[in-house]
């Protein structure tokens, strides 16, 4: 059976997955990444992929796909900067193929995660669509008529970091202060909690077994379990991230909002029912109700399924389209 292979690469660790042409992944395999150097990191992409194609059977392979952070030139396929590699001009998709003999294409990994919501999840057949995923960052992506947003130097879709506490927010790993990432990621529900703990000195957060990891969803389970510490720190969080979903809203006006990444995989009545009382309190400018918050349907697979999906399509440049029905024809061509 004929399949493109999709990579999300991470901080920590690399996934890789032969998907199908309806989204499925018939084969996946994982590495992690030690060293943040790029011949080493090409190493490991290398290798994942190369497990991933003696699994699947190389014959069947159309192409290659790969979701990296950073800002990233679709003409060439070189990383621009990358703040989580600590890179600038690595020319990614000529490293690779030196060493894979397959086409190879390189897109943003939140662009990928919002293409494969788009194509195959929570955004299926929806023109109007955005996702936003909540991780250690903030990452997003916007399909506007039926197309992946870009931008002009592919920079679309960096909701993170626009500010929404500029007084008195956290400072942001990019320097400013107050960013939505900042304050409404996994990471800005452990600096609200922190934050707060002073106020709750029984709180079952501060008095913790040493087994349980210090992360968000020892703060998730301590809301469930009604501690006073982690719900306020929940409902800071909340009027955070409503206060950056109600911004995008009135940047594109998506009929679909999907919550995805670690944290938005919560159940509904704590995460996206809350959120949409929030958001329609503070939707002004377009009219209220009219965006669906959903959480995303794809889990940690979107990356790979949209990275796959680009590699199916014959790259970065076919993204200009109108998308919907484009990615059942396999095309292979190199960018
Ligand atoms: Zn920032």
């Amino acid at each position: 059976m004929e399949f493109a292979i999709g990579v999300d690469l991470g901080g920590s660790h690399t996934a890789a997955g032969a998907v199908t042409a309806d989204g499925k992944i018939i084969q996946q395999a994982e590495r992690d990444i030690i060293s943040h150097e790029p011949n080493a990191v090409v190493d490991e992409i290398d290798l994942v992929v190369k497990q991933v194609l003696a699994l699947a059977g190389e014959k069947d392979c159309i192409g290659i796909g790969i979701g990296s952070p950073g800002n990233i030139d679709d003409k060439t396929g070189t990383i621009n900067w990358s703040p989580n590699f600590q890179w600038t001009d690595v020319p990614l998709k000529a490293m690779l193929e030196k060493r894979i003999k397959h086409p190879v294409h390189v897109l943003n990994d939140a662009r990928c995660a919002t293409l494969g919501e788009y194509l195959y999840g929570s955004g299926k057949g929806v023109a109007e669509f955005a996702l936003i995923t909540l991780g250690t960052g903030i990452g997003g992506g916007f399909i506007s008529g039926g197309r992946l947003l870009l931008g002009s130097a592919m920079g679309a879709g960096e909701v993170g970091h626009h500010v929404i506490r500029p007084e008195n927010g956290f400072i942001c790993t990019c320097g400013k202060r107050g960013c939505f990432e900042a304050q409404a990621s996994g990471t800005g529900l452990l600096r609200h909690a922190l934050m707060l703990a002073p106020s709750f000195p029984r709180s079952t957060l501060l008095t913790r077994k040493p087994q349980d990891k210090w992360g968000s969803k020892m703060i998730r389970k301590a809301v469930a379990k009604g501690d006073e510490h982690a719900i306020a720190t929940w409902r800071n969080w909340i009027a955070d991230l409503a206060l950056g979903v109600s911004n995008i809203i009135a940047f594109t006006n998506p009929a679909i909002i999907a919550i995805g990444g670690g944290v938005g995989q919560t159940d509904e009545k704590m995460l996206a029912e809350p959120l949409k009382k929030l958001v329609d309190e503070l939707t002004v400018t377009v009219p209220k109700g009219i965006t669906r918050i959903v959480t995303a349907q794809l889990g940690n697979d979107a990356g790979v399924i949209g990275a796959a999906s680009v590699a199916r399509l014959g790259g970065t440049r076919q993204l200009s389209k109108p998308l919907n029905g484009v990615v059942a024809t396999p095309v292979k061509t190199k960018n």
